[in-house]
C-alpha cells in the first residue's frame, strides 16, 4: 500500500514537472521554424581542429567527474554507514560535550571534515584539467582557501539547520518531514537573498561597473529599460574574475532589494559589447520571464515529497540495517548521515527532470536575449550566434555531446544547436513575430 502511494507521488510530480516543462518548450511558429533549421546547421559553432581537439578531450574529463560525483556522493555516505564511521561520529560528538548545541555543530564538523577528506581526489582531479585546459588561473594556495571557507560556511549554517532538525525530530517523531521543510524552504529563500550581499564578496573582488566601463553601463541600462526591469547602474557591479579564472559571464543575481547585475572582467577583455549585450540579456530574461522566481518556489515545493520520501526511507533503512550500522534511531546523530544518503540518491535521480526543464527554460531565455537586443544593436542573430562562439572557444564546449550525458547531466541546450537557433531565429522579417515583445 505504501510502496502504491509513494508510485503514485512520484508519477504525479513527474506528470507535474512534465506538463510545466511542456508549457514552457511551447513554441512560436517563427521559433519552430529555427528550431527545425538549427537541427542540420553544424557551422553555426566551430572550434578550429587543435581546439576541438582539446574540447573532446576536455569534455570526457567533464563526463568522467560527472559520473564519479554522482556515484561517489551516495558511496561514500553508504562507506561511512557500513564500516561504522556514522556511529562513531555520533559517539564522538555525544562524548565531547553534554549539550545539544555542541554535539549538533561537533557532528557536522567531523562529518564534512570526512566528506572533504573523501571528495578531495575529485576535486584535486578537477581543478587540476581546469588548470591544464587553461578554464583557471587559481594557484592551489587560493584554492584551499576557497575550500576552507566553504567548509566554514557549511559547517556555520548546516550545524543550525541540524540542530533544529533533531530538535523537531524528537517533538515530531513522525511529522519532523513536514515542519522542518517550513525553515528548509525558507533557508532557501534567504539563501538566494542574500549570497549575493554576503556569500560572493567572500570569494570574488566587486567593484562599481560605471568605475570600469561606462558604456557598458549605458548599454545595460538599455536593455534592462526595454526589459521593463529597474536596476540601477549602482546596483552594476565588475566582478575581478580574472584572478582565478578565464571563462566568460554576466548576469543576474539575488531578488528584491539585493537584486543587483553583475559583469565578470574577462568579458569585458574578450567579448564585443553586443556579445556582452546577448550574454546580459539572456540572463536578464530569466528575471523578466519570472524563471528566478518559478526555480525558487518549484525547489521549494519539491523539498516537501523529497522530505517525505526521505522520512520513509530513513525509517525502512533504519529497521533493516539500523543495527549493522549501530544506528538504532532517527534521533542518532548517526541518522543524519542515512538522510544525506536518501535525500542525493533520489536528487540524483530526479536530475533528468529537472534538467529537461532547465533546458526548456534556458532555450526561452534564448530566445528572449536575441529578441531584448532589438533596436539596440545593429544584428541581435549576429551577436547572439558570436556570443555562442566566443563562450564555446573560451570554456572549449565540446561541438557533439553525447545525447545521454546531455540528457542526464546537462542544464543547457548544447551549444552548437544553441548558435544554430539564434542564426535561423528572426521574429523581425516580413510576417513573423517576436515571442516576448511587440516589436
Ligand atoms: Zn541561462
Amino acid at each position: 500500500m505504501r510502496l502504491c502511494s509513494t508510485l503514485l507521488l512520484l508519477a504525479t510530480l513527474a506528470a507535474g514537472f512534465t506538463i510545466a516543462a511542456s508549457r514552457f518548450a511551447r513554441d512560436t511558429p517563427t521559433e519552430a521554424w529555427a528550431e527545425r533549421q538549427a537541427e542540420h546547421n553544424s557551422t553555426a559553432y566551430i572550434l578550429p581542429p587543435a581546439k576541438l581537439q582539446q574540447a573532446v578531450a576536455l569534455s570526457r574529463v567533464r563526463r568522467t567527474l560527472d559520473l564519479a560525483d554522482a556515484l561517489w556522493t551516495p558511496a561514500q555516505l553508504l562507506l561511512l554507514l557500513a564500516l561504522g564511521a556514522a556511529e562513531r561520529m555520533g559517539r564522538i560528538a555525544v562524548g565531547l560535550a553534554k549539550g545539544r548545541w555542541a554535539q549538533a555543530f561537533s557532528f557536522v564538523f567531523v562529518l564534512l571534515l570526512a566528506t572533504h577528506l573523501l571528495n578531495l581526489p575529485l576535486d584535486v582531479y578537477a581543478h587540476r584539467s581546469a588548470l591544464r585546459y587553461g578554464l583557471s588561473v587559481q594557484g592551489w594556495g587560493s584554492w584551499l582557501g576557497d575550500i576552507a571557507k566553504t567548509f566554514t560556511l557549511e559547517w556555520l549554517i548546516g550545524g543550525l539547520l541540524v540542530l533544529l532538525l533533531f530538535w523537531i525530530i524528537r517533538k515530531s517523531p513522525t511529522r519532523w518531514w513536514f515542519w522542518f521543510w517550513i525553515p528548509a524552504a525558507l533557508t532557501v529563500i534567504a539563501g538566494v537573498f542574500v549570497t549575493p550581499y554576503a556569500i560572493d564578496p567572500m570569494f570574488n573582488k566587486f567593484e562599481p561597473l560605471a568605475k570600469a566601463d561606462p558604456a557598458l553601463v549605458q548599454r545595460l541600462e538599455q536593455i534592462v529599460a526595454r526589459g521593463g526591469l529597474s536596476i540601477p547602474p549602482q546596483r552594476m557591479f565588475l566582478m575581478q574574475a580574472s584572478a582565478k579564472s578565464t571563462e566568460l559571464n554576466a548576469y543576474v543575481t539575488g531578488f528584491g532589494a539585493s537584486k543587483r547585475v553583475v559583469v565578470w572582467d574577462t568579458t569585458i577583455v574578450r567579448c564585443t559589447p553586443d556579445q556582452i549585450g546577448f550574454i546580459f540579456a539572456h540572463e536578464m530574461g530569466h528575471y523578466a520571464l519570472g524563471h528566478v522566481v518559478l526555480g525558487i518556489a518549484l525547489t521549494c515545493i519539491a523539498l516537501l515529497p523529497l522530505l517525505w520520501l526521505g522520512y520513509h526511507a530513513v525509517r525502512a533503512l533504519l529497521r533493516r540495517y539500523g543495527a549493522a550500522w549501530g544506528i538504532p534511531s532517527q534521533q542518532d546523530w548517526g541518522a543524519l548521515v542515512v538522510m544525506l544518503l536518501v535525500l542525493t540518491t533520489l536528487t540524483t535521480l530526479s536530475d533528468p527532470i529537472a534538467n529537461a526543464f532547465s533546458r526548456a527554460i534556458e532555450h526561452n531565455a534564448d530566445v528572449y536575449g536575441e529578441e531584448a537586443l532589438h533596436g539596440i544593436v545593429a544584428d541581435p542573430q549576429a551577436a547572439a550566434r558570436e556570443a555562442f562562439q566566443t563562450l564555446g572557444e573560451d570554456s572549449l564546449d565540446d561541438p557533439s555531446p553525447h545525447p545521454l550525458f546531455e540528457c542526464w547531466f546537462d542544464t543547457h541546450p548544447p551549444l552548437r544547436w544553441r548558435a544554430a537557433f539564434a542564426e535561423a531565429y528572426n521574429p523581425w522579417a516580413a510576417g513573423q513575430h517576436p515571442k516576448y515583445f511587440a516589436h
